[in-house]
């Protein structure tokens, strides 16, 4: 493994974890390498008639604690490791929410802005083609990740109902409803956070309007700043994957929201209704109580790290904060929510969809939110409680909280298990 891959660096959470419980090292051994994953290359035919092949992946990192389970990435810059190290992260971010779930992840290496929906349609049916031996109900249960969204998961439900010959839509979350999505899943990631910073505002010191920055306006940086402002709460600056805006006096979130859906960046607002031009590498030092990164990995590192002003982060995205940043930010007394606690809402309301559609019974928006809240809220008391106990970042809490339930399961599986291998 090359020295530095995303891997490694994911791996030095789980050491610095495993030095502040008792535990046997066979559990951590086996939670250092994934348990397989399979590579294809998928051949689709362009609107033009020519053909193009791109690379894909799927990993099932561990199956200890029930089918893995994880999204799918469409990404120019996917590869095997960072598909590898967001199939890590599910492991724990599952663990962590107790679903009974283990992690997955894929990825197509494809730029997906670049494809005509139709081919974007061909190229998600040749996902499932390639990989419907993998996955199922009980093995392996896709979901949307970075440029993927329930428009691709519908049409990935249908193709997998027409390998195996019957709709199986609990193969697959983030549905669109009309194919047994779950209500409440489209902002479910951003409001998992949302009621986390909720509920631990009083022992983090937060006052009662926070002035917020969100690094990437994708699905969840758009609902994290919705549901803020509608808490009075003032968005002072957004960037996307073009560009970025800042207003000390709050941005109009509706204006940002009416561009992006007509598939422009948040920098083309700069000039109306005092939207300021910001260059997108400065958002991460404004000047702000809540810093939100709802992009990719490794966006805070040991070269900008210092220059964030915020005295909380909420990781959305998964992985945005390297080990290197997550030292500087603790010895300024910054508060990173880490990405496997702060972004689980998503996941969560996964695992509500796929019971649902188990049981054939549909639940409200209200019994949907109130139960992720209920979830967020009683691992996130948890994870603060082990933080004070044992005087360490929420980051390592959490993959102590998550470590003690791996070794459970894996202890409880012996040592012949098929499953443990
Ligand atoms: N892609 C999301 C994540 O990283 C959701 C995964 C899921 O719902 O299975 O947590």
């Amino acid at each position: 493994m090359p020295e530095d891959s995303l891997l490694d660096h994911a791996l030095v959470r789980l050491d610095e974890a495993a030095a502040h419980v008792s535990i046997d090292p066979d559990v951590i051994e086996k939670l250092k390498y994934a348990r397989e994953t399979t590579k294809a290359r998928l051949m689709i035919r362009m609107d033009d008639g020519s053909r193009k092949s791109f690379l894909a992946w799927r990993c099932r990192y561990d199956d200890t604690r029930g089918p893995t389970k994880g999204g799918i990435r469409f990404h120019p810059d996917s590869t095997i490791d960072e598909v590898e190290t967001l199939a890590f992260w599910m492991t724990f971010k599952c663990a962590v929410m107790n679903l009974p779930y283990g992690g997955g992840k894929g990825a197509v290496q494809v730029d997906p802005r670049k494809l005509s929906k139709a081919e974007l349609e061909r190229l998600s049916r040749a996902y499932i083609q390639a990989f419907a031996r993998i996955i199922g109900p009980d093995r392996d249960i896709p979901a949307p990740d970075v440029y993927t969204n329930s428009m691709i998961m519908g049409w990935m439900a249908d193709e997998y109902a027409q390998i195996v010959g019957q709709a199986e839509p609990a193969v697959i979350t983030g549905k669109p409803i009309a194919l047994g999505g779950s209500l409440g899943r489209g902002d479910a990631t951003a409001r998992g956070g949302y009621y986390l910073v909720r509920h631990l505002a009083e022992e983090l010191g937060l006052s009662r309007t926070l002035r917020v920055a969100v690094q990437g306006f994708g699905n969840a940086g758009q609902h994290i700043a919705s549901l803020l402002a509608a808490d009075g709460h003032k968005i002072v600056a957004v960037s996307d994957s073009a560009g970025a805006v800042k207003s000390d006096a709050g941005l109009n979130i509706e204006m940002l929201l009416d561009a992006k859906s007509k598939g422009r960046s948040v920098e083309t607002t700069v000039g109306q209704d005092g939207h300021e031009a910001l260059s997108p590498d400065a958002l991460v030092g404004v000047t702000c109580d809540l810093l939100v990164p709802a992009a990719l990995e490794n966006m805070i590192d040991e070269k900008n790290a210092a220059s964030v002003k915020a005295k909380l982060v909420l990781e959305l995205a998964n992985g945005p904060v390297t080990p290197e940043a997550d030292a500087i930010l603790a010895s300024n007394g910054v508060v990173v929510l880490p990405d496997i606690l702060a972004n689980a809402g998503g996941v969560t309301v996964s695992y509500f969809e796929w019971v649902q559609n188990r049981q054939g019974y549909y639940w409200p928006l209200e019994e949907i939110h109130e139960r992720l809240r209920a979830i967020m809220e009683r691992e996130g008391r948890a994870i603060w409680n082990i933080s004070r106990v044992k005087d360490v970042t929420m980051r390592t809490a959490a993959y102590v909280h998550a470590l003690g339930r791996l070794a459970e399961a894996i202890e409880a599986h012996g040592t012949q298990s098929f499953f443990v291998s």
